[in-house]
């Protein structure tokens, strides 16, 4: 049980500092450099409050699910990165190019162009990760992997977005070590990306609390964690 602010921030400290050590250990563990990882905070669900402590223990990447919630909280903590990793609805298009350093959820041709519309009035460059269902889940989002190639041109052709890589979420799973196979499919696309469209497409967002360190052994190089940094989150 958490009694008081204080020992909230010194849960939110420890858990940052378990989460790097668990990250270092597996990037060992596969011949990786720790620093090649970057450790996103997920604050969706969770105050303000709780991001400035992370961004004081020295997390700079935040990742939201919600314009409207992110709105507010980039409002009071400016000066670190904020990427979304939600849903992206049309008609906050314009908000999310504002708000958000880079769009991790492009999922279609249409949210592309919109984007980049958004993205030219503003005079911004937009980076952006194609999200991909490797799972095939019909629950999950993200483009189906035999179109994803496609979405890829099109971004590429589209010069207000910069494609930096692609993104997955991975099915729950009690043994996180039988999805695996998703975290590799997801890094064999990311390579083709690459031999595609040149190396700017490196980042692999793969891995949430409960299977960073499976997305580890298999190439991730930005891990989403929520709940192991701040505990349960409230169901909105
Ligand atoms: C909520 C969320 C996360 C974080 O999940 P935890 O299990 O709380 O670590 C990661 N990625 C996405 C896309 C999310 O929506």
């Amino acid at each position: 049980m958490i009694e008081s602010f204080e020992q909230l921030k010194l849960q939110i400290n420890q858990n940052i500092r378990r989460i790097q050590a668990e990250i270092a250990i597996a990037a060992a563990e596969s011949g990786r450099q720790a620093d090649d990882i970057t450790l996103m905070a997920v604050t969706k669900g969770f105050p303000a409050g709780y991001a400035a402590e992370a961004a004081k223990c020295g997390i700079t990447t935040f990742g939201e699910n919600r314009v409207q919630e992110a709105l507010a909280k980039s409002a009071a903590l400016p000066n670190v990165r904020w990427e979304m990793i939600g849903t992206l609805q049309r008609n906050k298009v314009k908000n999310a190019v504002t708000v958000f350093q880079r769009i991790q959820s492009i999922d279609s041709i249409e949210l592309a162009q919109a984007l980049n519309n958004a993205a030219q009035t503003q005079q911004k460059q937009l980076e952006v990760l194609i999200q991909v269902n490797i799972s095939g889940e019909a629950s999950k989002h993200g483009v189906s992997p035999d179109m994803a190639l496609r979405l890829g041109e099109t971004i590429q052709s589209l010069p207000f977005l910069h494609g930096t890589g692609l993104m997955t979420i991975a099915p729950f799973a009690e043994d996180p070590q039988t999805i695996r196979w998703i975290f590799a499919e997801l890094r064999a696309m990311r390579d083709t990306f690459q031999a595609h469209f040149g190396a700017s497409w490196q980042t692999l967002s793969m891995g949430m609390s409960h299977d960073f360190t499976a997305a580890i052994a298999e190439g991730a190089t930005l891990v989403r964690i929520g709940t192991a940094l701040f505990g349960g989150r409230i169901k909105m």
